[in-house]
């Protein structure tokens, strides 16, 4: 009798279908499927390539979102294209900019850095707040796939103990690359870099690096001739200038020929280029410092 009623237990876990988790970036998929290895895929909204600042969901990804069970979203910061949706749906979302615990920093678009006196070179289509590239401290990650794994025991509690199991080990492994980077972006420390778009200000600080300026004012706009010249003054003393994966890499090749600037290897902080998946969060943190240690070497 008891057999069997093991039997009924086992099958019926086994047969218990987790929630159709829906996520909004190649790093949040990433992070979740983590936490549901083994259980389920979650979903991936952003198509391969786009850019998440500034995407249209296609009638079949607002079904998605419609049918969801559990919405996992950086924020509006971050993707204010799905923050209409998440709240139109009602859908159980968890957005991982609020999670508790979260390390954050502001946005830079309002910062004084440019300020000049003429007061139009650099306007800024940010307007302040909170900057979403969070996920780029890798300590907020460690925190973030403990949340989710909070998220979905309440979801799919017939999971719970998967969930909780794989997050324990998703920090670890996330602990030690953090640990790793911090070795490994040692020499790159105190190297003025020029990047494509202002997207690295947690890595900048969670690794000691400067960030002289970017190319991109704001997040989704291209750089005005202004810009660029007031750009080409930030970096003097820079060493690196980097293309950025998905974007356009001329403006960065003329501020390299303009500016003596050694031109690094596209940088893909958002991973819209790479394969998603459980890896794609530790090789894309790994292919940053791998990116930004080939140019401050020389190589
Ligand atoms: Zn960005």
């Amino acid at each position: 009798m008891r057999g069997i009623a093991l039997a009924l237990v086992t099958l019926t876990s086994a047969l218990a279908a987790p929630p159709q988790v829906v996520t909004d970036t190649p790093v949040t998929q990433s992070l979740t499927a983590m936490v549901m290895a083994g259980v389920g895929t979650p979903t991936l909204l952003l198509d391969k390539g786009a850019d998440p600042h500034d995407f249209q969901l296609r009638p079949s990804q607002a079904a998605a979102l419609e049918g969801a069970g559990l919405v996992v979203w950086i924020g509006p910061e971050m993707t204010p294209w799905l923050a209409t949706g998440v709240q139109t749906t009602g859908r159980p979302a968890l957005e991982l900019l609020s999670v508790p615990g979260t390390v954050l920093r502001q946005a830079s678009g309002d910062e004084e850095e440019h300020e000049d006196g003429t007061g139009q070179d650099h306007e800024q289509s940010h307007t302040g707040g909170r900057d979403p590239h969070a996920w780029l401290d890798p300590r907020n990650a460690a925190t973030w796939v403990a949340a989710i794994a909070g998220e979905l025991a309440k979801a799919d509690p017939d999971n719970a103990a998967a969930y909780a199991a794989n997050a324990t080990a998703a920090q670890a492994r996330i602990i030690e690359l953090d640990a790793d980077l911090a070795h490994r972006l040692e020499p790159a420390r105190a190297v003025p870099l020029g990047v494509y778009h202002d997207a690295y200000g947690y890595l900048a600080a969670r690794y000691g690096l400067t960030i002289a300026g970017s190319i991109a004012q704001g997040d989704a706009h291209d750089p005005g001739a202004a810009h660029l010249a007031a750009l080409e003054d930030d970096l003097k003393g820079a060493l690196c200038i980097f293309p950025e994966a998905g974007h356009d890499a001329r403006a960065a090749e003329t501020l390299a020929s303009d500016t003596g600037l050694r031109i690094g290897p596209p940088l893909d902080p958002e991973g819209l280029a790479m394969d998603p998946g459980p890896g794609l969060y530790p090789a894309l943190m790994t292919a940053l410092a791998d990116g930004i240690l080939a140019c401050v070497r020389g190589g």
